[in-house]
C-alpha cells in the first residue's frame, strides 16, 4: 500500500514523500498536535515538491519582487488524500495550507479540546518523516533541493511503514554562517542558539530577531499564506522540549514573516549549490556576483 501510495504521488509530480509514525510528535501540546486532528492518527504522510529555483531569481537580480511558498499546492494534497481513501478504505485528512482563517468560535467546543485551528508545523512534520533536516535559521534543507520545498501534510489512520529519519547533514551550522554574516541587519545570532530533538534527531536553531526580518528591505515578505505554518513555529516546539523555554526568538515571535527570498536565505541556497551539497543540479551556479544589499533603514 504504501508504494502504491508514493507511486501515485510520483505520478502526480511529487518528488517528496516521507511518512512518520505518530510516536515522533509525543509530547506536543493539543492544540498543534497531528492527533488533535484525527484522533485514531496512524500514519503521518509529508509530501511535496520543489519550489522552482527561478521563483527566487527576480528577487536575487533585485527587479521583480516574489516570494516562494512552503505550502503545497490544495490540489495535488486532495488529490492524494481521495487516492488513500479510495485505495485503502481508511479516512486520510489534508493539512491544508490555507485553513479557515476564522471560526464562529473564540472557545473550545469542547472543555477537553484545543481551540480551532489546530495548526501542524510543516518542518517538525518533514523532520519526523525523514525528508530533512532544518537549518540554523529554521528551514526545512532537503538533500535535494535544499531549502526549496513546498509541502503539504496528511494524517491518516492506515497505518504504514515508517520512514527511518534523515541522518545525513546539509547545514554547516557555525562551520558556515553565511546567512547571519551576510544579513545587514545583524537579525541572526549564530552564538545564541538552542537545540530540539524531533523524534531523536538533534537541531541546533539561531536565535533570529524577526523584528528586523519584518523590516528587512533585502527580499523578505509579510507573507500572510506562510503565516498558518509559522504561528505553529514557536508553539509547536515548546510542548515536548523540556529544555526550551523561550530562549530564542525562533521559537517566541508570531507573524514571523516569510525569509524564504531574503538575503540570508538565498544566500543559503547558493552555498548548498556551490558546496555540491545538492542533489538537484544545474548547468548554471545560482550566483556569480555579488549579492546586493540594503541597510534596513533604505527600506
Ligand atoms: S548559510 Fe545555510 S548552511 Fe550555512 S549556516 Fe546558514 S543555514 Fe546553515
Ligand atoms: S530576513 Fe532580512 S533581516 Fe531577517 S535575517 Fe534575513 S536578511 Fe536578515
Amino acid at each position: 500500500m504504501k508504494k502504491m501510495i508514493q507511486d501515485h504521488a510520483t505520478g502526480i509530480g511529487l518528488s517528496l514523500f516521507g511518512v512518520a509514525p505518530p510516536d515522533r510528535f509525543a509530547g506536543l501540546p493539543a492544540s498543534v498536535h497531528p492527533a488533535s486532528i484525527l484522533p485514531e492518527v496512524r500514519s503521518i504522510l509529508v509530501v511535496g515538491k520543489e519550489i522552482p529555483r527561478g521563483d527566487y531569481r527576480g528577487v536575487e537580480e533585485g527587479t521583480l519582487w516574489t516570494f516562494a511558498s512552503k505550502h503545497l499546492e490544495q490540489l495535488l494534497l486532495l488529490d492524494m488524500v481521495r487516492y488513500i481513501e479510495q485505495q485503502s478504505g481508511y479516512e486520510a485528512v489534508p493539512y491544508m495550507a490555507h485553513p479557515a482563517k476564522t471560526t464562529p468560535l473564540s472557545r473550545p467546543v469542547s472543555p477537553d479540546r484545543p481551540l480551532p485551528n489546530v495548526t501542524l508545523h510543516l518542518e517538525y512534520a518533514a523532520v519526523a518523516a525523514g525528508l530533512g533536516e532544518i537549518s540554523l535559521i529554521g528551514q526545512l534543507l532537503t538533500p535535494r533541493f535544499g531549502s526549496r520545498n513546498a509541502l503539504g501534510i496528511i494524517l491518516t489512520e492506515l497505518e504504514l511503514e515508517p520512514d527511518p529519519l534523515y541522518s545525513g547533514s546539509l547545514c554547516d551550522h557555525a562551520a558556515c554562517g553565511k546567512c547571519a554574516a551576510i544579513c545587514p541587519a545583524g537579525a541572526i545570532n549564530p552564538n545564541k542558539t538552542v537545540t530540539l530533538n524531533i523524534g531523536g534527531r538533534l537541531t541546533e536553531l539561531a536565535e533570529v530577531n524577526y523584528h528586523l526580518c519584518r523590516m528587512c528591505p533585502n527580499g523578505a515578505a509579510p507573507d500572510f499564506i506562510n503565516k498558518a505554518g509559522q504561528e505553529e513555529l514557536m508553539l509547536a516546539f515548546t510542548g515536548n522540549q523540556p529544555d526550551v523555554v523561550e530562549t530564542s526568538t525562533v521559537l517566541t515571535r508570531r507573524n514571523v514573516p516569510n525569509i524564504a527570498n531574503a538575503v540570508c536565505s538565498r544566500t543559503c541556497l547558493a552555498y548548498l549549490e556551490h558546496a555540491e551539497r545538492l542533489q538537484h543540479r544545474y548547468v548554471e551556479p545560482f550566483r556569480d556576483t555579488e549579492p546586493w544589499l540594503l541597510d534596513t533603514w533604505e527600506r
